[in-house]
């Protein structure tokens, strides 16, 4: 048996942030009536390395998100991931594409037909169906990257056409907001957008999943109907680039 590669002290930092989210995740369910299993934690590991991913994974993360290709395939393989589910979810160029494909659950960032049509290609070309996100920028953020809620619907509408693409559901990251009125009415346009497309029945389209909220945000977000929380600051501490 390999000995731990953290150690106990940082195990105990991550377990008790974990819980402390996780208690707060409860209480933003019960306020808005709804069930806990309808929300999932996802922990998002951009900048922290192995052993502390490792450590979070131990103390029960079962949903892993990061941000760039090249890093997560560094991370990757020195982490035991069997029963976890993994997700990209920083903006992909389409050239790095075809290394990303097959090496995760999900993509969570596909925001262009032009990415999309890559991903269709790539995952053909590997035999495999790549589940996948749309990115919505739900605030018009010029500093963001994300679909314009507009094109929305005729993107759907072409995905609904790529055999090795299976569309699950949208993801936003808002802009920054001071207030929490202010953020919760960010999350609750995408909410709307949501159920609009949900209740469009688009042919080939799934549309069960909801992204959106962060450290500073989950609870907004999950009064306003989010799905899956992305959590990275508030599970291992403030980033150090
Ligand atoms: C970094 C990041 C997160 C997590 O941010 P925190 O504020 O640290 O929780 C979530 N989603 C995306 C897309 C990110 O890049």
């Amino acid at each position: 048996m390999m000995g731990k590669l953290y150690s106990e002290q940082t195990a105990r930092l991550i377990r008790d942030n974990l819980q402390c989210i996780r208690e707060r995740i409860a209480a933003a369910c019960a306020a808005a009536g709804r069930s806990e299993e309808g929300v999932t934690l996802m922990g998002v590991t951009k900048t922290v390395d192995a052993p502390r991913v490792q450590a979070a994974l131990d103390a029960g993360i079962c949903h892993m998100g990061e941000n760039r290709v090249q890093e997560y395939m560094e991370k990757k393989s020195e982490l035991k991931l069997t029963g976890v589910t993994t997700h990209l979810i920083g903006h992909l160029q389409t050239n790095k594409v075809a290394r990303i494909v097959g090496e995760v659950d999900m993509i969570q960032s596909v925001d262009s037909e032009r990415l999309a049509r890559t991903i269709e290609k790539e995952s053909a070309k590997k035999n495999i169906v790549t589940n996948i996100l749309v990115e919505v920028n739900i605030g018009h953020d010029v500093a963001k990257t994300g679909l314009p809620p507009e094109q929305l619907e005729d993107l759907l509408h072409i995905l609904a056409t790529m055999p090795h693409v299976k569309v699950r559901g949208l993801m936003t990251v808002p802009p920054i907001l001071e207030t929490k009125s202010d953020k919760r009415k960010v999350f609750m346009n995408m909410h709307k957008l949501f159920i609009d497309m949900k209740g469009k029945k688009i042919d080939n389209i799934d549309m069960n999943i909801l992204s959106m909220g962060m450290s500073g945000d989950y609870s907004e977000a999950i009064l306003e109907g989010s799905t899956m929380v992305r959590i990275g600051s508030a599970l291992f501490g403030e980033r150090v680039y």
